[in-house]
């Protein structure tokens, strides 16, 4: 969702939220809006939905969190038993709201929105193109790109051939939920990059980023949306028809949503990130575990991981005590989007805090997901050491990340990342801790019960499932097909 390829190199990208809902009897609005709470994680800049009443769109899309950009009336006013939903990530510039979401265009025969999680990687090219044949653009995003391409093949095609074309062209992440007149679609981008289930509730059918969201509304989860296909929900909430548009031989899931983004209590791709996070716990300690007195997670990120650890130290042994060492203030946001180095320093002390007696005269084990620039290790290695713990040992359930994300997360520019150009001992010296292990890539796969090449691996690896400039890439990019991609199909 920001710029197309050139763009990418410089601009964050963003992870986001979807939600798309179809009823029988009631407004979506009222569940799609629970749904985007639960969803929260995943945006804080804009919140929306764009409901259908089946007669004309509704919409209301503001910048904040869900609880500050709706109120009652917001709500209440949001007609129709179909609708889709939006949660931004916010990024460290731009607060635009051009970019807020749902997307909405009107054209010729209907309408439609669109709420895009993801980031393209030509989106560029496709801009221009369709510039060229008169299409005015109000943003700089590629979600308008995707919605514009969709629109114009409406006008030529029926919806599944109108999807699949769209689908052909762009390239990329995308997780979408799009709704055509009252009709809603879920779509996962060929190599589902980025999560997407369908949900079953007491009168209809929904697709969200996470199952976290379906639970919220009290209905079960489905399935994943798999990679390529297209879901519509049946306008009366009585079932969904898929289609798989697009197949390619290996998908890129993104590990890192299983790692850091997602919520603990999602089920993605078939797994519970709760215990994918213990089993990367485990794997830590088999790897690297040391003796230490006490291990505590960094909260909330470390905590699974941690618990997964000292649990394999224990059934090793190991007499290690598992302990909160730290308190968060959950009213200090997040560290990550501070623009200045040292505002992230101070925001690091605002949150956490050390308990002093879990910690003084004790050697330490401090486990977290991951490092990105290394404040929140330095800061808090120097924390225990000044609360009196005799040594800190660092241990990461992730390996180290040495490049950008170019698919919709908002890491930090590669000069930015500190293992981007130092090795493991120095990043130890330079947080300045007794010692510091990562976990392999190796794990990561073994965790998720798949293989590497099915994994985008592009933050730990510096070689991207994607083409794009000036970047390495993993596979072929002539995007072998299985079925059914041609363009024109
Ligand atoms: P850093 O302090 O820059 O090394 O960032 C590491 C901390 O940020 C860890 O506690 C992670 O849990 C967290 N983190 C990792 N990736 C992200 C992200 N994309 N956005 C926000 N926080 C993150």
């Amino acid at each position: 969702m920001s710029g197309g390829r050139a763009g990418n190199l410089e601009k964050p990208t963003e992870k986001c939220g979807v939600v798309g809902a179809s009823l029988a009897g009631r407004d979506a609005a009222r569940p799609l809006y629970y749904s985007l709470y639960a969803l929260q994680h995943r945006g804080q800049e804009s919140a929306g939905i764009v409901t259908h009443d089946g007669f004309q769109q509704h919409s209301h899309v503001e910048m904040g969190l869900v609880g500050d950009a709706f109120g009652e009336d917001d709500i209440d006013g949001l007609a129709g038993s179909a609708g889709i939903g939006h949660v931004r990530y916010p990024t460290a510039g731009s607060v635009d709201k051009s970019c807020a979401q749902p997307f909405t265009v009107s054209f010729k025969s209907g309408s439609l929105a669109l709420s895009h999680n993801g980031n393209l990687v030509n989106s560029d090219e496709i801009r221009d193109e369709l510039a060229g044949k008169g299409h005015a653009f109000t943003s700089d995003g590629d979600t308008e790109v995707i919605a514009h391409d969709l629109a114009r093949n409406l006008l030529e095609e029926d919806l599944i051939r109108a999807v699949k074309r769209t689908m052909n062209r762009i390239h990329g992440s995308y997780s979408l939920a799009i709704m055509h007149d009252d009709t809603v679609l879920g779509v996962r981008d060929p190599e589902g990059n980025r999560p997407l289930v369908i949900g079953e509730v007491e009168d209809g059918y929904v697709v969200a980023s996470e199952s976290a969201a379906i639970d919220t509304i009290d209905g079960e989860l489905v399935r994943d949306v798999r990679p390529g296909e297209l879901v519509v929900l049946q306008p009366d909430g009585e079932g969904f028809d898929t289609y798989q548009l697009v197949e390619r031989e290996r998908t890129a899931h993104c590990f890192f949503e299983h790692v850091y983004f997602a919520r603990p209590d999602s089920v993605i791709d078939g797994s519970l990130v709760y215990e994918v996070r213990r089993e990367l716990g485990r794997k830590l300690w088999e790897e690297s575990g040391i003796e230490t007195d006490v291990v505590m997670p960094v909260p909330d990120s470390g905590r699974a991981f941690a618990s997964g650890y000292a649990e394999a130290a224990q059934e090793d042994g190991s007499d290690v005590e598992f302990a909160e060492g730290m308190m968060k203030n959950r009213y200090v946001g997040r560290t990550f989007i501070m623009p200045t180095q040292d505002e992230r320093e101070r925001a690091v002390r605002l949150k956490l805090n050390p308990i002093k007696s879990t910690v003084e005269g004790r050697t330490v084990t401090l486990i977290d997901d991951s490092i990105v620039r290394g404040t929140t290790s330095t800061q808090l290695v120097q924390l225990l050491k000044d609360c009196g713990a005799e040594e800190v040992h660092m241990r990461i359930g992730a390996p180290p990340i040495v490049a950008p994300c170019y698919m919709g997360i908002n890491m930090a520019t590669r000069g930015e990342l500190i293992a981007s150009d130092k090795s493991v001992g120095d990043i130890r010296d330079a947080i300045d801790a007794d010692s510091l292990a990562y976990l392999s890539k190796e794990a990561i796969a073994e965790s998720l019960e798949t293989e590497k090449g099915d994994l985008c691996l592009g933050c730990v690896t510096g070689e991207y499932p994607y083409d794009i400039d000036d970047e390495e890439t993993d596979r072929d990019v002539t995007r072998p097909v299985i079925e059914g991609a041609s363009s024109d199909d």
